[in-house]
């Protein structure tokens, strides 16, 4: 049996900016880009959430909830200083670390002897340890696998430790809303609540050659995750060389202008997925689609930034090569080496 902990901190950005300005703890505040350019909340605080306030909003609405809403600039410099330092404490525990984002991580503690092998006096020692010596919350959750780990540290955020033992699973998953399983978005929510399934007992009923026929592969996952099971191994950290997102489409992209309209929703989770990364510095643009015969191809140029217009001639340079109707559409961007991103800081 595993030990998973997923260890997730509370408001991180603001959490800094609160940690290094302390009269900033108890008004509404919100990290992010400016209302005037259209930008978004990154993190916000608790006392903004009391207005509705919370991440991925634009700034504009959360000004309008919040008229004396404090908004800061994000300094990813120091967010990633401070993420060294709470990895570092990490690995204090374990080698077994797989980052996801600056401030959130898998812990695989299996094997670990301290503390008589308890994952829960483990959590409660990081929490502490990450307290006193970084100045930061953070939220854990502990569970046999990595699924259930992810959603016990959000269960009783913030300043959560929630831990599901082996011999809790089945009772714990019984109840839960099928919207918590891992790669369940919002499109394959509508079509399981459409099919009257709310919640994981609702799907272990379900056979899983019904499963299959209706959601292909992720069927055999969903029939998986709804007993609670997860394989997935905690993966060591290794160097993270691009970011990207794609889609498959459930039918195919007729045309160009098809495929822009289809772009431009990934290039903002594309972009949300850069920013939980803390804005690593950029090397390369690219832009892939698969077309409905199944031939690949992918459009890359240089660039440091990754603002949508520079994908638009990326995608119909990629578009051209075939004409074809397109089953899959992908943004990405290749990452600068981290000894570049040294070297030159050195010099600063
Ligand atoms: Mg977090």
């Amino acid at each position: 049996m595993r030990k998973i902990l997923h260890a997730d901190c509370d408001c991180f950005y603001a959490a800094v900016e609160m940690r290094d300005d302390p009269s900033l703890s108890d008004i509404p505040l919100a990290i992010g880009g400016r209302a005037a350019q259209r930008g978004v909340v990154a993190t916000c605080n608790y006392p903004a959430r009391r207005f509705g306030i919370h991440s991925a909003m634009s700034m504009a609405q959360a000004v309008r909830l919040c008229p004396h809403l404090h908004i800061l600039p994000p300094d990813f410099d120091r967010y990633r200083r401070v993420s060294a330092q709470i990895q570092t404490i990490f690995h204090e525990l374990t080698p077994l670390v797989e980052p996801l984002s600056l401030d959130e991580a898998y812990l695989d503690v299996s094997d670990i002897e301290r503390f008589h092998g308890s994952a829960t006096w483990m959590a409660r020692w990081l929490k502490r340890r990450i307290y006193e010596q970084v100045g930061i919350i953070i939220s854990i959750g502990v569970a046999p696998n990595k699924f259930l780990a992810k959603i016990a540290s959000d269960w009783d955020k913030p300043d959560g430790l929630f831990v599901i033992s082996p011999d809790q699973t089945d009772h714990f998953i019984a109840n839960l809303p099928i919207d918590k399983l891992h790669g369940v978005g919002p499109a394959t929510t509508e079509k399981l609540h459409n099919m009257e399934i709310r919640t994981c007992s609702d799907l272990q009923r379900q056979p899983l050659a019904h499963l299959l026929e209706h959601f292909g592969k992720f069927g055999a996952r969903l029939h998986e995750l709804s007993r609670g099971i997860d394989e997935r191994p905690v993966k060591l950290e290794r160097e993270r060389k691009s970011i990207s997102v794609e889609t498959t489409f459930d039918r195919d992209l007729k045309s160009l202008e098809e495929c822009r309209t289809a772009l431009a929703p990934l290039l903002v989770k594309l972009d949300e997925r850069i920013e939980r990364n803390g804005r690593p510095a950029l090397q390369k643009l690219f832009v892939k689609i698969r077309f409905d015969d199944f031939s690949l191809t992918t459009f890359e140029i240089a660039g440091t930034s990754a603002e949508a217009a520079y994908f638009l001639p990326l995608l119909e340079q990629a578009w051209q090569r075939s004409a074809r109707p397109v089953r899959l559409l992908g943004a990405g961007v290749r990452l600068t080496p981290p000894e570049a991103g040294r070297q030159i800081s050195l010099f600063d």
